[in-house]
């Protein structure tokens, strides 16, 4: 091997085209992007990033070095942190993938890069090992970021740079990581303010995981795209006059949301992408700073509601209390040209820097200020309060909660001496009384929102003030974690159920031994789960937890160790509810409809998995179970990230082919006004127009609102979508939802 300073230095090693050309560039980037820039340090770790790939090449069979290579202009150009950070994503396989150690990274480039290797690559091996549920990949994630935040900036790069060049790999492969970065990686890089990067992340996610929705909204995008400038203009014209006449430094246009963020809205609002009338906003960003800066951002305010008619409820005011990632801005959706909504996006430059990159801004201001850095302390307290987590047993539940809490809006309320607490929508006082104190969540008995007593599943609202009575002697009730929201009040309370539950099972236990020695037998721990399972529980600790809560009689236990046999071994099976048996037809039927890995297998049993039910159209992926059937599932199902992370061994990638007689079983959800006659036309409206067949109609009614439960089988999505609109249509109708289960 070459010595240390012939690669870094030279002449040992020549970099040639078009290598050398990139190492220019990316100097040139820094240049223009960092408060300084280390030139050295730069092109040694080039160099040496360059020498020790030197032989490697990606999948898609390009040399390996051009990956560390665009990781590092990500960094240099979006993140735009500092030069160790460069210098950090050009060596961070280099020490994974090569024989270089990390203590000669640590000897050549200094301890801070040596720590941000040693970051960067036991993240890297936290996610291929598979054993590890994902919570704890999620809790190692964040006890590196805790370190250095720069080690997760510089991962955001590296996952995103893998997501653009994803096409080369496998589709199971490609279906894997599209989960983890919609999972983990963009709601973290929302939660961490990286606006930029997690639009990016989320499109480029989408892309893998539903093709279709992606190209269709891309379509429409861009066949629109005309109109949509033009009117973009017309809205702009008036204002940015006025605004130039009234001497403001600014910047104003039009700016599309992104692809996912219209998929979602499509569906949860159930609309065509021409209907949905916001995937642009209208900003303004201001040049002037600081307190000026924010009494401009109300003069501009006032100039645009002169001009346009605000809708007060869409109203927000992010700079007076900012978003917890740190956004400032304020909202405001008016009535633009033909009556149209449109939301305006009002910021100082400094605010806007926050909004596109998050935490790497504060970074930078953080170095010029010198000292600890509020926001920087708030997100580290957050990441802090994730890693007090529950046992791995909850692993996938632990990051679904995890990424509720990072996606929700968040709502803002006061305790009784007016501090304002930020929690996500939907929290109710328990959630509040838990963020407080842990002991207040504990000795929680009641709450008085706004002065009046509520119950404790209320859901609370911005500006509400909460106020929470607590007595030493409550302990928390088990029901709670049915309404509360945020991850630290769902793991105290299961803390609090599995404490509680020891403490019975070792009582039951108590129980059991104590007759046993009076009755003189002598019960081995394995038999003891013989005779568990004998009475039907799984574990012999269930077994102890049902005789100390009484729900079983440690004298049944005593008989059946007695005689071996016990009353009520005889109990049928409950038989399965009748649904089943449409739903397994409906299966069958539907083997034919389905390709797996490009072909149709004859031979291979397929089903449709209950937890999401699929019909053709829905992006689907296929999972062989251990009994050897392919179950079908959609990309979107609760289950997938599960199943797509955890398993991509046994993930098959599947596709519809085109075949119209099979028919698959749905659930819709319609909710509207109760009136004579509803259920008539809704039945009509189906079995007529659409020649669908329904299998069973459940209504419910309370208080002139109807809510109804719709079963049926459908051909294909676009039947679904079709039927849906036209059940939208009946008079009285509020809403249609296609459910699962
Ligand atoms: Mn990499």
């Amino acid at each position: 091997m070459l010595k240390a300073s012939a690669i870094l230095q030279g002449p040992g090693v020549t970099i040639v085209p078009p290598f050398d050309a990139m190492l220019e560039e990316l100097l040139d980037e820094c240049r223009v992007n960092l408060p300084k820039v280390d030139e050295d340090m730069v092109r040694r770790a080039f160099r040496l990033a360059y020498w020790a790939h030197r032989n490697d090449r990606r999948v898609s069979g390009e040399p390996y070095v051009t990956h560390p290579i665009a990781v590092a202009r990500i960094v240099a150009q979006h993140i735009r942190l500092d030069d160790i950070s460069v210098g950090a994503a050009l060596l961070h396989d280099v020490v994974e993938d090569t024989a270089f150690s990390l203590e000669f990274i640590r000897e050549e480039f200094g301890s801070t890069m040596g720590m941000l290797i040693d970051g960067l690559t036991k993240i890297g091996g936290v996610f291929s090992s598979r054993e590890l549920g994902q919570a704890e990949n999620v809790r190692k994630l964040m006890l590196s970021m805790a370190q250095d935040i720069r080690v997760i900036l510089v991962k955001f790069a590296d996952r995103l740079h893998n997501m653009q060049t994803i096409e080369s790999l496998p589709r199971a492969k490609q279906l894997k990581a599209a989960t983890e970065t919609q999972m983990l990686y963009a709601p973290l890089a929302h939660r961490f303010g990286l606006q930029a990067i997690k639009n990016e992340l989320e499109d480029l996610s989408l892309r893998i995981l539903d093709r279709a929705s992606y190209d269709e909204i891309v379509r429409g995008l861009k066949a629109s795209r005309q109109e949509r400038e033009s009117y973009i203009r017309q809205f702009i014209g008036p204002l940015n006059a006025r605004l130039v006449e009234s001497g403001f430094e600014f910047h104003i246009y039009g700016r599309s949301k992104n692809v996912y963020s219209i998929f979602r809205k499509m569906k949860t609002q159930n609309k065509p992408l021409k209907e949905i009338y916001d995937v642009f906003a209208i900003r303004v960003v201001l040049k002037s700073a600081g307190r000026l800066g924010k009494e401009e951002c109300w003069r501009v305010y006032s100039i645009i509601t002169d001009l346009y008619k605000p809708l007060p409820e869409r109203f927000r005011d992010f700079i007076s209390v900012p978003k917890s990632n740190g956004y400032r801005s304020l909202h405001t959706t008016v009535l633009g040209p033909l009556g149209r909504r449109i939301e305006v996006q009002i910021r100082t430059q400094e605010m806007h820097e926050v909004a596109e990159r998050g935490v790497a801004a504060h970074w930078k201001y953080k170095e010029g200020i010198g000292g600890s850095d509020a926001r920087m302390d708030q997100l580290l307290q957050w990441v802090r309060d994730l890693m007090e987590n529950p046992d791995p047993e909850q692993a996938t539940e632990f990051v679904q909660e995890f990424n509720l809490n990072l996606y929700t809006e968040e709502i803002y309320v006061f305790t009784p001496k007016g501090d304002l607490r930020t929690l996500p929508s939907g929290a109710t006082p328990i959630d509040f009384a838990f963020q407080i104190h842990t002991d207040i969540g504990y000795q929680c008995i009641g709450a008085k929102v706004n002065g009046k007593m509520v119950p404790l599943s209320h859901v609370l609202k911005s500006g509400d003030q909460v106020e929470i009575i607590t007595s030493k002697k409550k302990t928390p009730n088990p029901d709670w974690i049915k309404f509360v929201v945020t991850h630290k009040a769902r793991s105290r309370i299961r803390h609090w159920i599995n404490v509680k539950r020891r403490e019975a099972v070792s009582k039951g236990r108590g129980l059991w031994e104590k007759k046993a020695r009076r009755a003189k037998l002598e019960v081995t721990e394995s038999e003891l789960l013989r005779y568990a399972s004998k009475l039907r529980y799984t574990n012999v600790g269930q077994m102890f937890y049902e005789i100390a809560s009484g729900l079983l009689d440690v004298s049944d236990l005593v008989n059946l160790v007695r005689t071996g046999s016990t009353k009520n071994e005889e109990e049928p099976e409950t038989p399965d509810r009748p649904i089943r048996d449409f739903r397994e037809s409906a299966r069958e039927s539907g083997q034919q409809a389905l390709l797996i890995n490009g072909e149709r297998l004859a031979g291979v049993a397929v089903a449709y998995a209950s937890c999401c039910n699929p019909i053709p159209g829905d992006a689907v992926f296929g999972y062989a179970s251990r009994a050897g059937t392919i179950n079908i599932h959609r990309t979107g199902c609760r289950n997938a990230s599960n199943l797509l992370v955890n398993h991509p061994d046994r993930i098959h990638a599947c596709d519809w082919s085109r075949q119209k007689d099979v028919q698959f079983i749905v659930g819709l959800r319609v909710r509207g006004e109760d009136r004579v006659g509803i259920v008539n036309d809704l039945t009509t409206v189906i079995s007529r127009n659409l020649k669908t067949n329904i299998q069973s109609i459940t209504v419910d009614t309370e208080d002139g609102i109807f809510e109804g439960t719709i079963v049926l089988f459908v051909s294909d999505l676009a039947h679904l979508q079709r039927l849906i609109r036209r059940l939208k249509n009946v008079k009285g109708v509020h809403g249609v939802y296609r459910f699962e289960e």
